[in-house]
């Protein structure tokens, strides 16, 4: 099962993504994960990878996309995988497609996260990032045990510039504009399934695994109904 996430920063599809991976035993394959680990392994790519970084641009897709057909070729991802922050564009989504089909699978779901403006403001501002491990808290919904310290590892916790109230607005709205042709894309070939992530997690996985339980015994234009 081939499983593409998207949704806005703060709708909830890192948590998802993970909740997903455990139910289906298949890995959550993230970019943004894969950048970094090459980066740190210091590998061909991401050698490559860190000239662009270095300089503030953007990876190239190419190079992006290398990335991620080589993670999908690991003997883990055979029975499939999910992905997330992948294809962030038309060109993406095509090469992908491509590339299962090579290796003889086909792309089974996208699926996109829907949130309203305030649950992702709230979501997103009250997020708290360990400066060491990069673990994820939030204020509200998953305080550490002692206020701003890391429960792993006890190093300080920060607050992202990205995810001040003021840029909040900022990077949905690039999101937005962004993701409609990808989602275009799929919806176009009849993929594109839409959950709304305004509710905690648990409630939302609960509707995803019923989708991709259906999924699996019945074809899509049934779910859409
Ligand atoms: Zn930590």
């Amino acid at each position: 099962m081939i499983i593409i996430l998207f949704g806005p920063p703060g709708a909830g599809k890192g948590t998802q993504a993970k909740l997903l991976s455990n139910y289906f035993n298949i890995p959550h394959i993230s970019t943004g994960d894969i950048l970094r680990r090459h980066v740190k392994e210091d590998s061909v790519l991401g050698k490559k990878a860190k000239l662009y970084m270095d300089s503030g641009e953007l990876v190239p897709d190419e190079l992006v996309t290398d990335m991620i057909l080589e993670r999908i070729r690991k003997p883990d991802a055979k029975n499939g995988f999910i992905l997330d922050g992948y294809p962030r564009n038309v060109s993406q989504a095509q090469s992908l497609n491509k590339s299962v089909k090579e290796i003889g699978f086909d792309v089974d779901l996208a699926i996109y996260f829907e949130a309203s403006k305030d649950v992702i403001v709230k979501r997103l501002s009250g997020r708290r990032v360990c400066k060491k491990c990069e673990r994820i808290y939030h204020v509200v919904n998953m305080p550490p045990k002692k206020d701003m310290v890391c429960d792993d590892c006890g190093a300080e916790l920060y607050q992202r510039k990205d995810d001040r109230e003021e840029t909040i607005i900022n990077r949905l709205n690039v999101y937005l504009k962004q993701s409609t042709p990808v989602l275009d894309h799929f919806s176009k070939h009849s993929k594109l399934k839409k959950i709304s992530a305004d509710s905690e997690a648990n409630s939302v996985f609960n509707v995803l695994k019923d989708t991709l339980d259906r999924l699996k015994n019945s074809d899509l234009e049934k779910i859409n109904k």
